[in-house]
């Protein structure tokens, strides 16, 4: 038996400094030093890929992929080298690997590449010297030799399927809170720290808006049973354990809000097989992604009705003649747009045996004054869209209703 192979990843707040970074470098060598080969992935110091984003679009509005990826993965190398120069000036001995160097290959969709696989030789080699090995999170390679980012938070990715490649005995996510909560804990400070929590509810929170862990990441951990740990940086908390059930079944285990939403409403569609089906193929055509859709009754036996679905707000700009004249040729009236819209969900597998979770949900925002617009529900999942001026203030009352103690 060699030493135990940890994982670990810093993402950006926890190397956001020169003295942050120095934090990180001691927690990776204090781990080695404790008997155990490590491999530690960093993101870009924070607020770095924002802005290298900016700096592209202040040349154009339209920067190519190819190009996006190659700028943006300087932010994660920047890290990587930072990090081993501080390890070996603390006394240790690191070695700093692009993704390419780590044997990361993707897929060649630019700008959110899937990983295809790691050969990660390279990284072997350098561990069996007893080298610390960090590894730039976020990007990798295609087979025509292209660097390739994995998309918003791909860190988090990096640092699941180097574990799962490595069959590493540990994957640690350091991040800038003591692990996964109850809410975010910036809308919510009542929120609580959880324990453990299943891998299907965290995907649930994740790809409901708690961004605190990229919802590929939890995916793909799910699929290849990576169980991992998030916790914080800054401190020796114990954090949360993100595995496969049995986890104590809950109803909720957690409220998730989705900000930047945006609404379109198609009036006078006619009922009529078909009509749904061409609107909804444009926007696939378009690559908008739609998230919750209605269907209203068929007004009065007007053989009509109308369709509204909810996209992110940056997508607002690309539903436009496309979707017009697909309207136009099935003879649909007018189509309406708005954003200032939010999506609160409630999360728990509990849900699947527990009844009474939406009434309580709607309950709830009644009470409040929050008006729901739609509603959208999964097994262990409630959706509402509100309206985003009300939207932290209805999450603080939901996380009282369906989680704090009274
Ligand atoms: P990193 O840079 O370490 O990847 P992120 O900013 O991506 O960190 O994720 C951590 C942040 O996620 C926290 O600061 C917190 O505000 C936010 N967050 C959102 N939802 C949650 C949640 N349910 N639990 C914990 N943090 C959450
Ligand atoms: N730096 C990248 C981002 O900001 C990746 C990451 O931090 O995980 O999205
Ligand atoms: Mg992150």
């Amino acid at each position: 038996m060699g030493m135990p192979l940890i994982v670990q990843k810093y993402g950006g707040t926890s190397v956001g400094t020169a003295e942050r970074i120095k934090n990180a470098a001691r927690r990776i060598l204090e781990t080695h030093r404790n008997g155990n080969s490590v491999v530690a992935v960093v993101s870009a110091m924070s607020g770095v890929t924002d802005s290298l984003i900016r700096m592209a679009r202040g040349i154009t509005g339209k920067p190519t992929d190819r190009e996006m990826d190659a700028l943006l993965a300087t932010g994660e190398q920047t890290t990587t080298a930072l990090t081993a120069i501080a390890i070996n000036s603390m006394g240790g001995n690191a070695v700093s690997l692009t993704g390419w160097q780590a044997g990361i290959r993707t897929n060649d969709i630019h700008t959110k590449a899937k990983i295809h696989d790691i050969v990660p030789t390279a990284i072997r080699e350098h561990l069996e010297k007893g080298t610390i090995v960090i590894v730039a999170g976020f990007q990798g390679h295609t087979s025509s030799g292209h660097i390739t980012t994995l998309g918003r938070g791909g860190s988090d990715l990096t640092a699941i399927a180097l574990a799962a490649a490595l069959k590493a005995d540990n994957c640690e996510i350091y991040t800038d809170v003591d692990g996964i909560f109850t809410c975010d804990p910036r809308i919510v400070p009542a929120a609580k720290k959880i324990d453990v929590i299943s891998y299907d509810e965290l995907l649930e929170m994740a790809s409901s808006g708690s961004k605190v862990m990229q919802s590929r990441s939890v995916e793909f951990a799910k699929k290849f049973a990576i169980p991992f740990e998030v916790r914080n940086s800054f401190n020796n908390n114990r954090g949360t354990l993100v595995k496969e059930e049995p986890v104590e079944k809950v109803a909720v285990r957690g409220v998730s809000l989705e900000k930047n939403q945006a609404k379109v409403t198609i009036s006078q569609v006619p009922d009529r097989p078909g009509s749904a089906s061409r609107l909804f193929g444009v926007l696939a055509d378009t690559n908008v992604v739609v998230d919750v859709i209605i269907q209203n009754v068929n007004v009065a036996e007007s053989g009509a009705t109308d369709i509204s679905f909810t996209i992110n707000k940056d997508d607002l700009e690309k539903v436009g003649p496309g979707l017009e004249s697909a309207a136009a040729d099935i003879g649909a009236g007018k189509i309406t747009k708005r954003d200032g819209i939010a999506k609160l969900s409630v999360v728990g597998i509990g849900m699947r045996t527990h009844s009474g979770v939406a009434a309580k949900l709607f309950e709830v925002l009644s009470k409040g004054g929050i008006n729901i617009q739609m509603i959208s529900t999964s097994e262990i999942k409630i959706a509402v869209i509100i309206n985003e001026s009300c939207a932290e203030e209805a999450a603080r009352l939901v996380h009282k209703a369906f989680l704090e103690e009274d």
